[in-house]
């Protein structure tokens, strides 16, 4: 089976786990998750795959004290919309910090965390969560 034809689903996946985003190598944007076109620059734009930092700063945030089913246990926590040093905006829960401390500005990096634990189905799904950087 060939690059080509791995499912979009599982190249998303992959994406997620490793934060690799795509640079158009004409104006210098960064997508993340992976798009196929700059938006700029459409066809005139390449994009090459580019390994993200996972360092950034808190832009906004916003605590969840009733959370969707699945996360009861997690209540409250703390959902942010984070912008990485590559520009690239991403919304993501923060953890490893009280929510009370969580300001705007606040600088934090990427951390391999579950997700999610599907009881019934044995299921444990991982992914990038952030974290305040220990300074
Ligand atoms: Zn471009």
């Amino acid at each position: 089976m060939g690059m080509g034809s791995i499912p979009r689903f599982w190249r998303n996946m992959q994406s997620r786990y490793n934060l690799i985003g795509r640079r158009c190598t004409r104006c210098g944007e960064v997508y993340f998750p992976p798009r196929n076109f700059c938006a700029r620059c459409r066809r005139r734009g390449k994009l090459e795959e580019v390994q993200l930092s996972g360092r950034g700063e808190v832009v906004s945030y916003t605590v969840i004290r009733t959370p969707p089913e699945g996360f009861e246990r997690q209540a409250p926590y703390v959902m942010a919309l984070v912008r990485l040093e590559e520009g690239v905006m991403l919304t993501t829960q923060l953890v490893d910090v009280n929510p009370e401390e969580v300001e705007i500005g606040m600088r934090v990096e990427s951390v391999f965390r579950k997700i999610q634990e599907d009881g019934e189905a044995g299921l444990i799904y991982y992914g990038f969560k952030f974290k305040p950087v220990e300074e």
